[in-house]
C-alpha cells in the first residue's frame, strides 16, 4: 500500500474506551450537614462511560440521544473542550491523549466547534472583524496585513456580506449569527467541525440554509462533522452513519438509512416512534415514554431496563455488549444474542 493510501485508511478520529466524569463537591451547607453527621456526599456524574468510536476522513457522524445522555459532553471531549477522565482519543492516529500542550493545541485548532446558542458564544462587545479574525492572527495563520482581506472571504464563503465586518453581533439576525460562529471556526482552517445542536435555536426555514452550508462546506472544504443533535429528522437528513447514546453508553451504531429502516436496540426503535401526519414531507417522533434516569446514579445492568418494554431479570443485572448484529451495524442488547 502506498503512503498516501495508508493516509487515507487513517481515521481522522478514533476514541478508545472514552469515559468522562464529573464530581459535584459539596456545597457550604453540604459540608457543614457532614461535619454534623448527615449522610451526604460527593457525587459522580457519569456523563460519558466507556464509549469507542471511529469516524472516517470526510465522513459526518450524527450523535443522538435525548438531553442528558452525555452527547454534549462526548462532543466536547472531542474538541477538546473537556479532558476524558478514561480512555485514549487518536487524532490522524495521533494519540491526542498523551500529547503536550503544544501539540494538543494544534489538535484542537484542527477540531473546532459549533454551538447552539450563537448569542452567548460570540462575544458581543466585538466586532465580526476581531469575532473571525482572533484565532487565525493569534495562531499566524493569517500575516497581519492580509487579516481583512482574509476575514473577508471567509465571510463570503459562510455567507454574510463583508460589508458587515464592523459591525457587532446583536446587529444580525440569529441564522446570520450563527453563520459568523461558523466563520469563527472556519478561520483557522479546521478538518473536523463538532456541531452541537447547531440549528436547534433557529427557525425552520433558517434551519434548512445553515444545513446546507455544512454540506457545501463539506464537499468544498473536504470537512468532517460530528452532528450532535436530538432532532432526528436533521440527522437523518445529513448523517452518513448515526450513534445512538444512552445514559453515557452508546447503545447502537449503524449507516443512516439503515437504522432508519431497521432500528435494532429497543431505545433506537422508541426514539423512531413516529406520529402519523396527513403532510408527510417532514416526519415527526414522538418522546421515549418515562424519564431518563439520573446520571448520578444509573440503573444498574442494562441502563434502559426501566423503559424497555422487553426487559428481563438478566437486564437488570448484566451490562449488554456492543456487538455487530450486521456488517457495519453494532448494538447493545441482550436481545441480540440469538443472532
Ligand atoms: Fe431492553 Fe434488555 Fe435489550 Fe436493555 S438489554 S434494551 S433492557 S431487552
Amino acid at each position: 500500500m502506498n503512503k498516501s493510501a495508508a493516509a487515507t485508511d487513517t481515521p481522522i478520529l478514533e476514541l478508545d474506551g472514552i469515559s468522562k466524569r464529573f464530581v459535584k463537591h459539596l456545597d457550604l451547607a453540604g459540608k457543614i450537614g457532614q461535619k454534623l453527621g448527615a449522610n451526604v456526599r460527593e457525587e459522580t456524574v457519569h456523563a460519558v462511560d466507556n464509549v469507542s468510536l471511529t469516524i472516517a476522513d470526510g465522513e459526518v457522524v450524527g450523535l443522538v440521544g435525548e438531553s442528558g445522555c452525555g452527547k454534549s459532553t462526548l462532543g466536547r471531549v472531542v474538541a477538546g473542550v473537556h479532558q476524558p477522565s478514561n480512555g485514549r482519543m487518536f487524532y490522524r492516529g495521533q494519540n491526542v491523549t498523551e500529547q503536550n500542550a503544544a501539540e494538543a493545541r494544534e489538535v484542537q485548532l484542527k477540531v473546532q466547534m459549533i454551538f447552539q446558542d450563537p448569542m452567548s458564544s460570540l462575544n458581543p462587545r466585538l466586532r465580526v472583524s476581531d469575532i473571525i479574525g482572533e484565532a487565525p492572527r493569534v495562531h499566524g495563520i493569517v500575516p497581519k496585513a492580509e487579516l481583512q482581506d482574509y476575514v473577508e472571504s471567509v465571510m463570503l464563503r459562510v455567507g454574510l456580506d463583508p460589508s458587515f465586518i464592523k459591525r457587532y453581533p446583536h446587529q444580525f439576525s440569529g441564522g446570520q449569527r450563527q453563520r459568523i460562529g461558523i466563520a469563527r471556526a472556519l478561520a483557522v482552517k479546521p478538518d473536523f467541525l463538532v456541531c452541537d445542536e447547531s440549528v436547534a435555536a433557529l427557525d425552520v426555514s433558517i434551519q434548512a440554509q445553515v444545513l446546507n452550508l455544512f454540506m457545501d462546506l463539506r464537499e468544498d472544504l473536504n470537512l468532517t462533522y460530528l452532528f450532535i443533535s436530538h432532532d432526528l429528522g436533521v440527522v437523518e437528513h445529513l448523517s452518513d452513519r448515526v450513534v445512538i447514546m444512552y445514559l453515557g453508553r452508546v447503545v447502537e451504531i449503524a449507516p443512516t438509512s439503515e437504522l432508519f429502516r431497521a432500528p435494532n436496540h429497543p431505545y433506537t426503535k422508541a426514539l423512531l416512534e413516529e406520529v402519523p401526519r396527513l403532510d408527510t414531507r417532514k416526519r415527526k417522533f414522538v418522546p421515549v415514554k418515562g424519564e431518563i434516569p439520573s446520571p448520578i446514579d444509573p440503573p444498574p445492568g442494562c441502563h434502559f431496563h426501566p423503559r424497555c418494554p422487553h426487559a428481563t431479570e438478566r437486564c437488570r443485572v448484566e451490562q449488554p455488549a456492543l456487538r455487530e448484529v450486521a456488517p457495519g451495524r453494532i448494538s447493545a442488547c441482550h436481545l441480540n444474542d440469538g443472532l
